[in-house]
């Protein structure tokens, strides 16, 4: 490993006076945050960033902080643990789906380490990504070689030019419960971007990101508002029995009265680029029972535009059967 610079600072504002400003083109990338370092330093270690300085976030206090205001919105850290999160009474009982979704991540182990931030911030598993000598089009190299290669693991909605997902767990469960970002940064000060619009498609921004965050940003924290009348979940496909990453995601909340569903957020983990609203489809379960029909339809519209590629057609029915999963979950 390349060596490097580690600085723990005290407060938020001596860690951004630590990143490089948003039109210092030089030093971009140059300079990485470390909160529980799980992915970072596997990047490191596999030469994919060289930082010349690693900024600390854990040393700066209250960055942890989950808290539920008198009106039941929910303040989760940046630095919040995701073992926490899964463990916290009113986010079980309020919010589901995060809840859940925490507790999907990984192992225990890597959910004692890894924090909100880090894992709405990890960077892609694609293989490719991943291999040190593969110069794919995440790392600055003119082609996808999932496009071509092997693909099952990769992008069947919003793919081109690359063809990663995006791991996140917590990320689907949190858009679904219409979560709000809230990002410092060193020039701008602080700005809420829904998280929603946090992500990025490899078709807009830049390439080499999976997000809004610019080279002088932090993300401080997720806002999740009250949903008063809302049951979420979040469901989970991977490939083998003990931790792993999904293969398939579903993270559905609705309001229901009466039997009737009144509005439904639903969004997909594991098939695209960035966690995939399904608008038609919440559009459509509107006014309607949970039933084999219901779930049927949504299913479809939810998948509706999918461009499997080699190997991941299977991806299409695995996620209407989550889908069909979830919305019995919630019956
Ligand atoms: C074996 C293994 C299995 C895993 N399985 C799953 C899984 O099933 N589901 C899942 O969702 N995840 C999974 N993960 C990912 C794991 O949850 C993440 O690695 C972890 O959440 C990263 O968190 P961290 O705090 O360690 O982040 P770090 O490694 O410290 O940071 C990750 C990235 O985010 C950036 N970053 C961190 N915090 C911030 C911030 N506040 N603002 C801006 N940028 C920031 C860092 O610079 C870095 O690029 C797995 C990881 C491993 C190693």
């Amino acid at each position: 490993m390349k060596a490097f610079e580690f600085v723990s600072p005290n407060t938020l504002e001596q860690a951004l006076e630590l990143l490089p400003g948003p039109r210092d083109r030089a030093r971009e990338g140059t300079v990485k945050l470390f909160a529980g370092g799980q992915d970072l330093l596997s990047e490191m270690k596999e030469h994919l960033v060289e930082p010349e300085r690693v900024v600390n976030l854990k040393s700066i206090p209250g960055l942890d902080r989950i808290e539920v205001d008198p009106g039941g919105s929910l303040t989760l850290g940046a630095l919040a643990k995701l073992s926490a999160i899964e463990e916290h009474t009113h986010v079980r009982e309020r919010f589901a789906a995060i809840a859940q979704a925490a507790g999907e991540v990984g192992s225990v182990q890597i959910r004692n380490q890894g924090t909100l931030g880090g894992n709405l911030c990890q960077r892609p598993r694609c293989w490719y990504y991943r291999h040190e000598q593969a110069l794919c089009i995440k790392k600055g190299g003119a082609e996808c070689f999932s496009y071509g290669g092997l693909n099952k693991y990769n992008a069947i909605l919003g793919g081109g030019p690359t063809y990663i997902v995006h791991p996140s767990d917590l990320a689907p469960a949190l858009v679904a419960c219409g979560a709000l970002a809230t990002i410092r940064g060193s020039q701008q000060g602080e700005r809420p971007v829904e998280l929603e619009r946090f992500f990025t498609l490899p078709s807009e921004g830049s390439i080499l990101r999976e997000n809004v965050l610019a080279s002088d940003e932090i993300l401080t924290s997720v806002r999740v508002p009250a949903m008063p009348g809302w049951k979420s979940t979040y469901v989970k496909f991977r490939e083998r029995g003990s931790y792993d990453f999904a293969l398939g995601a579903v993270a559905l909340a609705l309001r229901i009265e009466g039997g009737t569903i009144r509005e439904a957020r639903l969004v997909l983990g594991a098939v695209a680029p960035i966690p995939w609203r399904c608008e038609k489809a919440e559009a459509a379960l509107v006014g309607r029972k949970i039933d084999a029909e219901s779930a049927k339809l949504a299913g479809a519209l939810a998948l509706q535009g999918a461009e499997p590629l080699k190997y991941n057609g299977y991806k299409i029915p695995l996620t209407q059967g989550l889908i069909t999963k979830a919305l019995r979950r919630l019956a």
